[in-house]
């Protein structure tokens, strides 16, 4: 038996996309554990370019099941478009290829309403969020009071639950002074998704707990990363699920003797989306160009990422939180033509007190105390996009990730020097 876990090891969009592409040419089955169309996996293959929100990048090997688990909250109206999307590339995306757990929670277009008013109202303390409906989904998860998507097996009976959960929702956007849902329209529409999705509906824990029985490869996908997770992230600054390992095994419903390698997925350097703490940020020109060389807007809304130096206390923090065993680290390419490097390698605070690993139990504001040490490294000028080997990286790129694999302490597998598939740095 055994489940590989991919997990983001830093705020999200680290490339875990392309990772899990390159491991689900081994697996069997691709699952996605946590988060909602708030996630964006850009995978490139045979030159061309696929945004996928919800449906597993596994999706792009013939041979591979998808699933959609349990702790995932899932847009229908997102789903049939990404669904329709790859048919046009050509790409298998019906029920017996990609299957949606009965058990994960439905996003409503009041969800996504509220979550706008909600977020708005916080006014000066907005935590930025993607606006998808993902936490209002997640809360009337929490609240027992969810839509699942199983119910969407009965297409009249759940028409009649979105109608009475969007009027309850409206009563909230009313208070918020925000324009209600039509209650019938939106009941007409879900109608006509679980007409649609119904077919793909399954029992996820019997898919995997067979697939795990049968000593096949599970490959977990995680989607956003260790500091946006709502127990261990930099809270309140966080999504509202699990992003972590453990995130995994209560999303997919499978035990812990099953994880065979857990796989942390890293950029050379960090980036975050929306408000909250980055003790590493640059908001100067190298972070300017670190945005530009590595394109780092959002895929899901096109935000400009705040871009910073690599920071291993936060690296080491996702090591310990999620056991790794392996550390992907991407877009080392970007980094090429800067004359110098730094690496935050611990942090310090005014009376002295030092850690090498993140801080974020204690909250943002005792978090803001702390401040980055860093340690300089020569760059190179050299275009590393050809490298396949790390013989083959000038002697300051191969020195760049020697140190990061010291400081962290967990071997690297995998370099990206390139978006491209095979643009891959792995022995
Ligand atoms: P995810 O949400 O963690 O899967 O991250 P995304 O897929 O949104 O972001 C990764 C972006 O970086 C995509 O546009 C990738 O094509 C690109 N990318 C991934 N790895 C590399 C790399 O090694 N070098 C470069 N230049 N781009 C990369």
């Amino acid at each position: 038996m055994s489940a590989i876990i991919v997990v983001g090891a830093q705020w999200g969009d680290e490339g875990k996309g392309r990772v899990v592409d390159y491991l689900a040419q081994e697996a069997h089955l691709v699952a996605r554990y946590n988060g909602g169309d708030n996630a964006g996996h850009t995978v490139v293959a045979q030159g061309r370019t696929l945004k996928l929100h919800l449906v597993p990048s596994g999706i792009l090997h013939r041979d591979a099941l998808c699933l959609i688990g349990a702790g995932v909250v899932v847009n229908p109206e997102r789903l049939v478009e990404e669904i329709e999307a790859l048919a046009e590339l050509g790409v298998a995306a019906g029920p017996e290829r990609l299957k949606l757990s009965a058990a994960a929670h439905i996003i409503l277009p009041s969800h996504r309403a509220l979550d706008g008013a909600r977020d708005a109202a916080r006014g000066q303390g907005a935590i930025g969020t993607t606006k998808r409906g993902i936490g209002p989904t997640y809360a009337d998860k929490a609240a027992r009071v969810g839509l699942r998507a199983g119910e969407m097996g009965d297409p009249a009976r759940f028409a009649e639950r979105v109608a009475a959960l969007v009027e309850e929702h409206n009563r909230r956007l009313e208070r918020y002074g925000v324009e209600p849902v039509a209650p019938d329209e939106a009941a007409e529409r879900y109608r006509a998704y679980a007409e649609r999705l119904s077919p793909y509906l399954t029992d996820g824990t019997a898919l995997v707990g067979d697939a795990l029985a049968a000593g096949k490869t599970v490959l977990c996908e995680g989607a956003q990363g260790l500091l946006l997770d709502i127990d261990h992230g930099t809270y309140p600054y966080v999504t509202s699920s699990a992003t972590v390992a453990g995130g995994a095994l209560t999303g997919l419903g499978f035990g812990p003797a099953a994880v065979s390698q857990v796989i942390g997925v890293a950029k050379a350097y960090t980036t975050r989306v929306g408000r909250g703490p980055f003790p590493t940020e640059l908001t100067d020109a190298i972070g300017d160009r670190i945005r530009e060389v590595g394109r780092e807007y959002g895929t899901t809304t096109g935000r400009p990422r705040r871009c910073g130096w690599l920071d291993v206390v936060i690296l080491r923090y996702a090591a310990r939180v999620n056991g790794l065993d392996g550390l992907a680290l991407t877009k080392l390419d970007v980094l090429s033509g800067l004359e110098r490097l730094r690496v935050a390698v611990a942090y310090e605070r005014d009376d002295g007190a030092r850690t090498e690993f993140f801080p974020a139990e204690f909250g943002v504001e005792e978090l803001a105390r702390w401040r980055p040490v860093y340690e300089e490294l020569p760059g190179w000028e050299e275009d590393i996009s050809g490298a396949r080997r790390r013989a083959d990286l000038p002697p300051a790129a191969r020195a760049y990730v020697e140190r990061v694999e010291e400081w962290v302490g967990v071997p690297l597998v995998m370099v990206g020097v390139g978006p491209g598939r095979e643009q891959t740095v792995l022995s």
